[in-house]
């Protein structure tokens, strides 16, 4: 077994059915974490969880921000014993949302099977043991919640349980070490609807504003980036291009990083998959940036339109923690890493006007 603490985490996570608003569960399970590892954590009036370790709060803050909830389905209406009707909630194509598809009804973890569709909207039957009790609130596919095999985590939630447990990891080892930084984890509900859990809390400002954040995803593995090769500095999403002295920070730590740790890889890409939670504070005003793994059958989409566990590699999220733990104490140099560039590129000028002078 894998005692990594990332792992380790992923794994109480992810046992916690989630779905878009039924994130209670989860963040009971993030709050226990928190509580057990001495991290100071609060609920915002939106039922957002924000973990801090501010050792230096008078430091420029950085915001790491993951989200709790999968795409799932919300119970809506009963139709007749042993049947109810639901909607789903997510970005999940419509083959794949299939008559006889397992699945799991909470609270209570009963077993149920997606029924006939009834509406054009995203509405359906769902059927189950009428005996059971009590009555559903919300549903989630039935495949396997936890499992560690040939170097990869398979689970029902990777997206984003790996994002949170990334930043509970990287709070933990940042108090271990008493590292003089100030990171504020924020672990957001309802991203798969529409980033709600992130725009409540940047429209009422209650981030500091000269936060720089950075959104942890896990993203759906296209060209040029591939599973295993690295921790992924993302450049943008479907809608969005990141900020690019922020994300030059980040591949400048990346760097720095790659000096010192042998193994430690990473990749640069635009993830065009789908639009993350970056977008949505990069257009309140936030300075903002993005990292992701890799991520296998997104949203539980397999191969021949099937049902099942997502996947990630393990070193690609061990190796998100280490970024961001590196990144946390290089906020301090932000300036310093950020000029790199400019300062080369001036170099770079004189020599070039003094040869193509000469040989003008
Ligand atoms: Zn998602």
């Amino acid at each position: 077994m894998n005692t990594e603490p990332l792992v380790l985490i992923a794994k109480r996570l992810m046992c916690c059915p989630t779905a878009p608003y039924y994130e209670a569960g989860v963040r009971a399970e993030a709050e226990r974490i928190c509580s057990e590892h001495g991290l100071d954590y609060a609920q915002d009036a939106y039922g957002n969880l924000i973990v801090r370790w501010q050792k230096v709060s008078r430091r420029r803050p950085l915001v790491l921000a993951a989200h709790l909830d999968h795409p799932g389905f919300h119970i809506v209406g009963s139709i007749s014993p042993g049947q109810v009707r639901a909607t789903f909630k997510g970005g999940v194509s419509e083959e794949y949302l299939r008559t006889g598809v397992p699945l799991r009804l909470m609270p209570g973890n009963y077993r149920a099977v997606l029924g006939k569709r009834l509406s054009s909207e995203k509405e359906f039957e769902i059927r189950f043991d009428t005996t059971v009790e009590p009555a559903p609130a919300f549903g989630v596919w039935d495949v396997e919640e936890f499992a560690l095999r040939a170097g990869k985590i398979h689970g029902r939630v990777c997206d984003d349980l790996i994002g949170v447990a990334a930043i509970l990891a990287t709070l933990i080892e940042l108090k271990q070490a008493r590292a003089k930084v100030n990171v504020i984890g924020f672990l957001s509900r309802a991203e798969e609807v529409g980033f709600h859990g992130a725009l409540a809390a940047a429209q009422s400002k209650q981030l500091p504003k000269n936060a720089l954040i950075i959104s942890l995803e896990t993203s759906r593995e296209l060209p040029p980036v591939k599973m295993g090769a690295g921790v992924i500095i993302r450049v943008g999403d479907r809608t969005s291009i990141f900020d690019s002295a922020a994300t030059r920070f980040l591949t400048e730590t990346a760097a720095e990083l790659q000096k010192t740790v042998k193994a430690f890889a990473f990749q640069r890409a635009l993830m065009s998959g789908g639009t993350c939670e970056a977008t949505a504070f990069q257009e309140f005003g936030y300075q903002t940036a993005a990292v992701c793994v890799a991520l296998g059958n997104y949203h539980n989409c397999a191969s021949g339109k099937r049902i099942a566990a997502e996947f990630v590699s393990v070193t690609d999220a061990l190796q998100m923690v280490k970024l961001l733990v590196a990144a946390s104490r290089q906020m301090q140099h932000y300036d310093c890493l950020v000029a790199r560039l400019p300062k080369r590129l001036m170099q770079l000028a004189r020599v070039a006007r003094t040869s193509l002078r000469k040989s003008s």
